[in-house]
């Protein structure tokens, strides 16, 4: 199978164009159609040559994703599943903020963590996302959104799949996002979630981006962790925040800890409280996010109510953490990540 178009980075065109034989500024130019331009077949990059874009097609594949569905909800979110090239399915969210769109994207197909509360996990992982194919997600938005005059303004990698294990895609996703010449998304208005892969939260910080990171911490203590997240026994709860005192003293940027309240599980006072003494050394650079846990039907858990969300919050707003609870968007269509996928995968879709 011919590699996909949307896997290469501006330099890696640039390189490619050179060994064609042609300038690098060549490269530049087929950047520029692929992302600015938002061209969708070689034969309308018309700066090139005939004979180039003919290369272009014998080398390189140009389909972007096969919409399986999409579903709208009242407040303005859209989530798509696509289909891969091998037919495998993915699910993107496109939310709609009264400071822009984000884009929600997936890395991986299914997800080997096995986080208890996440619907994308139940089928394993069945592959790692190449690049483009991450890339391609937030091409086919744009090029939706382009008909209504708006842009993707920020990118959560926080779909299906840890970005962490599958680092290289991810960061040569976030170099062509970034990238000044192309869709240009600012570094601040991007978000990594990662479920605590240690050896890359270490790698990340020396990356020397203005990429933001967020960590899901889900429980105060190792021993609930691992019972949450079993990602918690191959790193555990103490390594993974010196991996994040690591990132914060190198890139003096702030982090936040995504918490998903689960009912008599992770979100008694107490659970507060030990949380906050934990991370009280990191509460200038940090801040934690409070997240409802959406019902899985698989699971038996059980979503905290309003009255021990806002108590939760208390204790830690107390104790001088920073703390926000996770605004809510497109309950009304499929819920959460994972379960569109889960859905069509009873009906066929891999
Ligand atoms: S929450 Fe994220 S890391 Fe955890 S199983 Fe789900 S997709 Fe994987």
């Amino acid at each position: 199978m011919k590699p996909f178009i949307y896997d290469y980075t501006m330099e890696e065109l640039q390189e490619w164009a050179v060994s064609q034989g042609e300038p690098a500024f060549r490269g530049s130019q087929i950047f520029d159609w692929l992302y600015v331009k938002r061209v969708d077949s070689f034969e309308q990059m018309s700066n090139l040559s005939k004979a180039l874009r003919q290369k272009l097609d014998d080398s390189f594949s140009f389909v972007l994703l096969k919409e399986i569905a999409k579903y709208e909800s009242s407040d303005g979110t859209v989530k798509f599943l696509f289909g891969l090239h091998d037919d495998h399915g993915i699910e993107t969210v496109v939310m709609k903020h009264n400071y822009g769109n984000s884009i929600c994207v997936t890395t991986q197909v299914g997800c080997r963590v096995g986080c208890t509360f996440c619907a994308s996990t139940l089928g394993g992982l069945k592959r790692n996302l190449t690049a483009g194919e991450i890339v391609a997600q937030v091409v086919q938005a744009q090029r939706i959104l382009d008909a209504r005059g708006e842009r993707v303004s920020s990118i959560v990698i926080m779909g299906t799949g840890e970005p962490f294990e599958n680092y290289d895609a991810t960061m040569n996703f976030l170099r062509i996002m970034i990238h000044e010449k192309g869709l240009n998304i600012g570094q601040r208005h991007i978000t990594v979630s990662t479920s605590g892969i240690v050896p890359s939260i270490y790698k990340f910080a020396d990356e020397g981006t203005q990429i933001n990171l967020a960590i899901s911490i889900h429980a105060p203590n190792d021993a609930l962790r691992s019972k949450l997240m079993p990602v918690n026994r191959r790193y555990p709860f103490n390594d993974v925040i010196e991996s994040l005192n690591y990132y914060i003293a190198k890139t003096g940027r702030r982090i936040t800890f995504e918490y998903a309240l689960i009912n008599g599980v992770n979100d008694r006072p107490e659970h507060a409280k030990e949380l906050a003494e934990v991370i009280k050394g990191m509460s200038m650079s940090s801040h934690v996010n409070l997240i409802p846990v959406n019902h899985v039907p698989e699971r038996k858990y059980v979503r905290t109510s309003r009255n021990d969300i806002f108590n939760f919050q208390r204790v830690l707003t107390d104790a001088g953490i920073n703390v926000t609870i996770r605004r809510e968007q497109g309950h009304d269509i499929a819920a959460a990540c994972g379960q569109l996928r889960a859905k069509h995968m009873e009906s066929g879709t891999r």
